[in-house]
């Protein structure tokens, strides 16, 4: 017995059916006393979120063009879950008041929290558990960042006190009292902040993947699936682009001791991925847990004769990159060469300049510009003291006629990354996936 937070997201949310399979879920358990929803979303390829339908609304509402339409779509669907459900909830009132308030000016915020707000107080009404508004328990501080003690507290109050409840994901309350949402997918942050407030026992993420990857399916056909990983190795996976859980969200059940399940509502017999803070001693020595990667990166390498005796080089080289608001991914150096390896999008139409600032103020030798890379990163908790898992690595990329242009192993021995061509980089993830994984 233990307290489970449980979070559906937006397709495992989308219509009666989905929303029918939720309730059988969460009353297959009853450790699964407290519920964080997302809105409705798609149904299918061709459908549209409500979350976005909402902030189509508040949009056309700036405009001052007529949003009756796209409002209709939201409420023939809030109106079609409710009749099929059987629920005897009328939103309509409640419906009508937000059109309202969306028409008078109210926040893009505001807008596109409807979603959950509403979808909450169905699912509330199908399990008969307390719908707990959001607003009351997540706050914001001035800079926008979430103000954990008085969340944390006020999660606690409340959610002791009801037992048994639904809460909209997505959103909570800023500083002077107005609804501000999460980022995009920001409903997985939500469930992290109850759990972590709560040291749950687990917080079940429920989405409509069988759990983490192995190795991005679009590249590896079938790839395994990731029965266990720790956060660091997930942070290390960041590369798997599309994650299934957001960044944000990692944080507070990591720092809780909390561990997160994935789950599949339409699986929901499998076990998924459970992500953990500390594994007991790894069995799986000489294994990887995942390879992930991604292009559109450009290295910018700097070349000086006896920079490694220059006090002040690497200072010199990031203020420039601070200046223009440019973060960078690895700094791989030698000794008297620097490359600085960024993402293309940190550098939309800055390259010029930065490297006309470099030059001026580095003062290089040489500067040359390498764009179109990629990196991969390998990681796993397994290749930790185990030799010979950089010579499979770079075997496997020899024999597939790659060329490694970059190397970088954390001082963690947790992963290795390699730069590529982005040309190469297909070819590359397989034949470091296949090395591992028969
Ligand atoms: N509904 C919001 C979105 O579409 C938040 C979420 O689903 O997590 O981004």
């Amino acid at each position: 017995m233990g307290l489970k937070v449980c979070k559906f997201g937006g397709t495992s949310v989308a219509n009666a059916v989905q929303l029918r399979k939720v309730q059988a879920i969460v009353q297959s358990d009853p450790d699964r006393r407290l519920v964080v929803i997302s809105a409705p979303g798609k149904r299918d390829d061709h459908d549209q979120k409500i979350t976005d339908l909402l902030y189509l609304c508040h949009k056309h509402a700036q405009q001052e063009i007529p949003f009756d339409d796209v409002f209709e779509r939201i409420e023939q669907r809030f109106d079609q879950i409710v009749r099929e459900l059987g629920l005897s909830l009328d939103l309509q009132p409640q419906l009508a008041q937000i059109k309202q308030n969306i028409a008078s000016g109210q926040t893009a915020d505001y807008a596109a929290s409807r979603g959950e707000y509403l979808n909450a107080q169905i699912l509330a009404a199908l399990l008969g558990y307390h719908f707990v508004d959001a607003a009351q328990l997540m706050f914001f501080d001035v800079t926008g960042q979430v103000d954990s003690q008085r969340t944390y507290a006020a999660i606690r109050d409340r959610l002791t006190e009801a037992g048994h409840a639904v809460v909209p994901g997505f959103y909570g309350t800023d500083s002077e009292g107005q609804i501000k949402t999460f980022t995009r997918g920001g409903s997985d942050v939500s469930g992290a902040l109850v759990a972590a407030s709560l040291q749950t026992k687990v917080y079940e993420n429920w989405t409509d993947v069988p759990g983490l990857l192995m190795a991005d399916p679009r590249i590896i056909e079938n790839p395994r699936k990731i029965d266990r990983l720790t956060y660091r190795e997930l942070r290390e996976l960041a590369y798997m682009g599309a994650t299934v859980l957001h960044d944000a969200a990692i944080f507070p059940v990591r720092d809780a001791g909390v561990p997160v399940n994935i789950r599949n509502t339409n699986q929901p017999n499998e076990s998924g991925t459970l992500i953990v803070s500390e594994l007991e001693p790894v069995s799986r020595t000489g294994t990887i847990t995942g390879v992930a990667g991604q292009t559109e990166f450009t290295v910018i390498a700097l070349e000086k004769a006896l920079m490694n005796t220059q006090i002040g080089f690497g200072r010199c080289v990031l203020s420039v990159l601070e200046r223009y608001g440019i973060s960078f991914e690895h700094l791989p150096s030698g000794i008297d060469t620097m490359s600085i390896v960024i993402e293309d999008r940190q550098l939309d139409g800055k390259l010029d300049d930065v490297l006309e600032s470099l030059r001026k103020e580095v003062e290089p030798d040489a500067i040359e510009v390498f764009p179109s890379m990629a990196l991969i990163a390998t990681v796993g908790r397994g290749m930790t003291h185990t030799p010979g898992m950089a010579s499979t690595l770079f075997g496997a990329l020899a024999t597939a006629g790659i060329n490694v242009r970059m190397i970088d192993q954390g001082s963690s021995e947790l992963n290795i990354i390699v730069g590529v061509e982005a040309d190469d980089f297909q070819n590359a993830v397989r034949a470091i996936y296949h090395a591992f994984v028969e």
